[in-house]
């Protein structure tokens, strides 16, 4: 900030991080209203079984159509909101929605596990299993039609206290899997203690499957370490036939990924069900 002249004109030379600061500050004043104002909707991504070819579930992924910002990535707007702890109400209502809406895909026939992100915040909240609960016994969705996804830096954060909590949600009877892994710090001596069902192989490691030496041996131990704790593995970001080819040989699960169906809206999801499933 500079004076320029005289009679109390002033320019003002903003730092660019100044600029991000109070770029961010206004987005998160536009997050704060994005529920009531009905901006926030769910899409849906296949997830596939390697085996059958068949959708046997899918992941709720947020959207944010913002009226004065048009469409905002999840990648922008989900650590404002994690910050700003914003994404307690957002999670939650997450949560009930995309509940909700596995369970007409149920009453429809179509008995799909429904997966949703939880974020390290939510991960802390103190009454998370009692929300989680309610929105089971408010939608009528079985425990056994959620999947939880987490990743391994919000269960690393306070390890003990994430044993406890993700060991009640098993309990409930709610899945549970590690998502990106293979990014975060997750100690394998934790692994083993944890009552997670399956790993979802972070699609960096995916991408580069079929080019990189590096990531194809990662991507192949992943697999092989899954298989001998008798987790299930899921890999992410497929979006070539050769990826999904090299990940049949090596005897990956299940996948998701572009190359079977970007996410998308609710009714285009039971349109590829009707069709696919
Ligand atoms: P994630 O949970 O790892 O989700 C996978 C991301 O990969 C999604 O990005 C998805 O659209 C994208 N993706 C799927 N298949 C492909 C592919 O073949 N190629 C490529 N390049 N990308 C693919 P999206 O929807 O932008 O979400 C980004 C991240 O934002 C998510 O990563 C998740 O961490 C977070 N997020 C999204 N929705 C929520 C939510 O409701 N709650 C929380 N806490 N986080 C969310
Ligand atoms: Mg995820
Ligand atoms: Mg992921
Ligand atoms: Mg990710």
């Amino acid at each position: 900030q500079a004076k320029s002249g005289g009679g109390g004109n002033y320019a003002f030379y903003s730092p660019d991080m100044e600029k991000r600061t109070s770029a961010r500050l206004e987005m998160r004043n536009l997050l704060r209203h994005a529920i009531e104002r009905d901006e926030l909707v769910l899409h849906y991504q296949p997830k596939v079984s390697i085996e059958t070819g068949k959708i046997i579930g899918a992941e709720a992924l947020l959207r944010w159509n913002s009226q004065e910002r048009g469409a905002v990535p999840p990648a922008q707007f989900i650590p404002l909101a994690e910050e700003s702890g914003l994404i307690v109400p957002i999670g939650e209502w997450v949560l009930r929605n995309a509940c909700e809406q596995a369970a007409k895909w149920q009453e429809l026939g179509f008995p799909l596990v429904i997966a949703v992100n939880l974020s390290p915040r939510q991960f802390r909240q103190a009454d998370l299993l009692e929300r989680i609960t309610s929105i089971l016994e408010e939608t009528g969705l079985p425990p056994e039609s959620l999947e939880l996804e987490v990743t391994e830096s919000a269960i690393m954060d306070n390890a003990a206290s994430a044993i406890r909590l993700l060991t009640s949600i098993h309990d409930m009877g709610v899945h549970l899997s590690i998502d990106d892994f293979g990014t975060g710090y997750s100690s394998l001596a934790y692994l083993k203690q944890l009552p997670v069902s399956k790993l979802k192989i972070d699609q960096s490691f995916v991408k580069g499957l079929t080019i990189e030496a590096d990531d194809a041996a990662i991507v192949t131990a992943v697999i092989a370490m899954a298989k001998s704790l008798h987790l299930g593995v899921t890999a992410e970001g497929v979006e070539t036939a050769e990826q999904l080819d090299a990940l049949v040989k090596l005897g990956c699960d299940n996948y998701q990924g572009f190359w079977f169906s970007r996410p998308i809206p609710a009714d285009a999801f039971v349109d590829l069900l009707g069709t696919a499933h």
